[in-house]
């Protein structure tokens, strides 16, 4: 049976579940009914059985050459999602005398981070955005991090706004600890300079239901010994992230989606410049559109994820997601909290969409200034 022909799916700009390569949901479609090696529907094979085994084994793997970690990290897929990780974090690493991790605020997505640390602790706020309204990330010398932090947490991409740090925080004598939900494995990241790193594979390596997390063994020597099973990362890690029944095929569809990366891309590098081609065809637009379109991210901070921009008023905004609608662009509103128009340009997404995009934005321009 033919993959159902659906255009739109080719011009999802969503923000996530984002979209996924074609050639991924080839193989998809086809697990739903038979995974070739098994004989059984994907969505029908035991999570004990050999195959699955050698999936999360293959996967730990493909993860482990994408990123180039070496024996010191365990490779954990988990449940909860990145929202799960909010927790289990302070849980986890809150066991000396100084209960004061540094978070940053620069978001939406840092500010649920924090409202969960609360929780479990009195994190100290190390710089936030939030009077500002979220426009600009901090600058090298706004940041004083302090030298026996437990740990340094922040988010590598904020979803929301469209702002990437496009370098490595803190100190190296002080744990990092970062949310990657948005840009994992879009792009190199240094990866042997985090503790943890943690990213939900909805984005850009698979469907919802999956949380990829990479945390040194190191940090597990002082863990306390009270959690419940589940949220004890040495559960999973002796379970091989079998601990309960896992999300056999999320797990899977990351699995295709490493290959793909590894296979078909070639890697990160190659991954990150195809994103970079994306993203610099869209911000050039912005900026060459003499301020019909208003970036909102500071230039620096701009994502190659998520660009995120308004029209003059309200109004021009709906009718350009209505116009874009029509044209068979899809989830490119921007998020509710903030409104306006956001671009997601995950790894699924091909170059091709932006430049339709690029093209529907110049010609939106001229049928409103003529009209
Ligand atoms: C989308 C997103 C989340 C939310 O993750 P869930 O898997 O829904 O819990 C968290 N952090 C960032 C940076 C995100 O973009």
């Amino acid at each position: 049976m033919p993959l159902q022909q659906n255009l739109n799916n080719g011009l999802n700009f969503s923000g996530g579940p984002g979209a996924l390569p074609a050639a991924v949901l080839a193989q998809v479609q086809k697990s739903i009914m038979c995974v070739p090696e098994v004989g059984l529907s994907i969505l029908g094979i035991s999570h004990r059985s050999d195959w699955f085994l050698g999936v999360v084994t293959e996967l730990e793997n493909n993860i482990r050459r994408l990123l180039g970690l070496d024996k010191s990290y365990h490779v954990l897929f988990l449940q909860g999602g990145a929202t799960q990780q909010f927790s289990m974090v302070p849980m986890t690493l809150l066991h000396g005398k100084n209960k004061h991790p540094e978070y940053l605020h620069t978001g939406y997505w840092s500010g649920k981070v924090l409202g969960e640390a609360r929780k479990e602790t009195n994190p100290h706020v190390l710089w936030s955005g939030e009077s500002d309204g979220f426009h600009r990330l901090p600058a090298n010398d706004e940041l004083d991090f302090s030298a026996d932090a437990p740990y340094l947490h922040y988010v590598s991409n904020e979803t929301v706004e469209g702002l990437q740090f496009h370098r490595v925080l803190g100190r190296d004598d002080v744990p990092r600890v970062c949310d990657m939900s948005s840009d994992f494995l879009s792009k190199p990241c240094e990866a042997e300079r985090f503790s943890i790193i943690y990213a939900h594979a909805q984005k850009n390596i698979g469907p919802a239901g999956v949380t990829v997390v990479l945390i040194r063994d190191e940090l597990l020597q002082n863990m306390p010994d009270n959690l419940p099973g589940w949220l004890d990362y040495r559960s999973h890690i002796k379970a091989h992230s079998n601990y309960n029944t896992p999300p056999v095929f999320a797990i899977y569809v990351v699995l295709l989606v490493t290959r793909w990366l590894l296979d078909d891309i070639g890697g990160l590098n190659a991954m990150n410049t195809l994103n970079q081609r994306k993203a610099a065809l869209l911000y050039e637009a912005l900026d060459q559109s003499d301020g019909f379109y208003l970036g909102r991210a500071a230039r620096t901070d701009r994502s190659v994820m998520n660009a995120v921009f308004n029209l003059k008023t309200p109004e021009l905004e709906q009718r350009f997601l209505s116009a874009s609608r029509d044209a068979g662009f899809s989830g490119l509103s921007g998020h509710r909290v903030i409104g306006g128009i956001r671009a997601s340009m995950y790894n699924g997404l091909e170059l091709q969409a932006v430049e339709k995009l690029v093209e529907f934005m110049s010609t939106f321009q001229k049928n409103e200034s003529s009209s």
